[in-house]
C-alpha cells in the first residue's frame, strides 16, 4: 500500500511568500457557469506568464536528494531539443487495419501503453492559442506501480519523470511515423502546459473518466499514467469515449480524499467553467505538491491504479449496471 501521510502538514513559510494574492481556482474558473476555454495556472511554457510563476520557479529549488532527477530533466530535454524528420513528399493513406496493427506493434515494444485518436476540438485549446490541425493523437504511458505506490516519497517523483520522458519520446516517435507517410505532425508532451489541455482529448479518445482525483482513470492501470499528444491533419480512425463505471464508482469511493494530506479533494463534483465535473481545490494541493516533487498520494492509492484490479473491476461495474438496468427497464 502506498505511504500513509500525515494531515497536519505545514507549508514552508518561504513557498507560502511567493503565492500571488489571485487564487488558483479562480484562475481555473472554479465556480463560473459559462463555458469559456482554459487559462494558463501553473506548469506555463512562459512561467512568467502565469500568476503563479514564482511558486512553480520555486518547485524546482526544492532538493529531492536524489540525482536521477536531473537526469531525466535532462535525458527529456535531449528528446524534445532533436528534430522532427521531414515530412515525406507524397502522402500515404492511412488505411484503418494498418493503423490498428502498428499501433498495437508500438505498444508490443513498450513505446507507450495506450493509443487513441479523435477530431481535435478547439474548446480544448487554451485561451490565446488556435491550432490548426483537425485531429489528436492521444497516447498513455503507464507508471510502474511499485514505484508510484511509494507516493510522497520522491522515489514516486522520479517515477512521474520517468514516464514524462518516455511520453515525450513517445510523441516526437509517432510524429516522425506520421512525416514518414507525409502527414504534417506536431508532438506535445508534459509536463510543461503546452498548448492544450490533453485530459479532455483523452476522455473524447476512449482512454476512460475522470476521477475523483481529478485524473483520468482507465481499467487497464487506473490513474497511474501519463499522456502525451500529436496534432495531425492524417486521417486518422477515430475512437469515442469510453465509460466503465468509474463516475458511479467515485460517487461512493472516498479513499483519496481522505488519503490527501491538505483534504484538496472535493467530495461533490464543481461547476468550473461551465462544467460540472470532479476537482482538486489548486489552492490546497499546490503547496504539498510543490514540496514533495509532485505529490501523486491520490493516484497511488486509487484502488484503480493497483495492478490487476481495473479490469476485472470495470467488467464487474458493468455486469452489475446491466442487472440493475434488466430489473428497471
Ligand atoms: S480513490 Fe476512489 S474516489 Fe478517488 S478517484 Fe479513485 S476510485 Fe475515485
Ligand atoms: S496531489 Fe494534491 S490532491 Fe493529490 S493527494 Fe497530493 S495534495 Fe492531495
Amino acid at each position: 500500500m502506498p505511504n500513509q501521510t500525515v494531515k497536519q502538514f505545514v507549508p514552508q513559510s518561504e513557498q507560502m511568500a511567493l503565492m500571488p494574492e489571485i487564487s488558483g481556482n479562480e484562475v481555473n474558473g472554479l465556480g463560473e457557469t459559462d463555458f469559456r476555454r482554459p487559462s494558463y495556472v501553473y506548469w506555463g511554457n512562459d512561467p512568467d506568464d502565469t500568476a503563479h510563476c514564482e511558486v512553480q520557479k520555486w518547485f524546482y529549488t526544492v532538493d529531492p536528494g536524489l540525482e536521477e532527477f536531473s537526469k531525466l530533466r535532462a535525458a527529456q530535454q535531449k528528446i524534445l531539443d532533436a528534430p522532427l524528420r521531414p515530412v515525406a513528399p507524397n502522402q500515404q493513406p492511412l488505411h484503418a487495419a494498418e493503423v490498428a496493427k502498428d499501433t498495437a506493434d508500438f505498444i508490443k515494444y513498450g513505446i507507450f501503453e495506450k493509443y487513441g485518436a479523435v477530431a481535435f476540438n478547439p474548446d480544448w485549446a487554451f485561451e490565446g492559442v488556435d491550432i490548426k490541425y483537425e485531429n489528436i493523437i492521444i497516447l498513455g504511458f503507464q507508471h510502474t506501480y511499485d514505484e508510484i505506490e511509494k507516493a510522497p516519497q520522491p522515489e514516486a517523483g522520479v517515477e512521474v519523470m520517468r514516464q514524462y520522458k518516455r511520453a515525450a519520446y513517445g510523441a516526437k516517435f509517432i510524429a516522425n511515423w506520421l512525416h514518414d507517410q507525409g502527414w504534417e505532425a506536431e508532438p506535445l508532451t508534459g509536463p510543461m502546459s503546452g498548448k492544450i489541455t490533453m485530459i479532455p482529448a483523452a476522455l473524447q479518445a476512449g482512454f476512460g473518466e475522470l476521477g475523483k482525483h481529478g485524473s483520468i482513470i482507465t481499467p487497464e492501470f487506473g490513474s497511474s499514467f501519463r499522456l502525451s499528444a500529436i496534432l495531425t491533419d492524417a486521417p486518422l480512425p477515430l475512437y469515442e469515449p469510453a465509460t466503465h463505471g468509474v463516475d458511479d464508482f467515485c460517487t461512493n469511493c472516498r479513499i483519496c480524499e481522505t488519503a490527501c494530506p491538505t483534504d484538496a479533494i472535493f467530495a461533490e463534483k464543481q461547476m468550473v467553467r461551465g462544467v460540472e465535473k470532479w476537482y482538486v481545490d489548486f489552492d490546497k494541493c499546490l503547496p504539498f505538491f510543490n514540496e514533495h516533487q509532485g505529490c501523486a498520494i491520490c493516484i497511488a492509492v486509487c484502488p484503480w491504479s493497483r495492478p490487476g484490479i481495473g479490469i476485472n473491476l470495470a467488467e464487474k461495474l458493468m455486469k452489475r449496471a446491466q442487472r440493475l438496468a434488466a430489473q428497471n427497464p
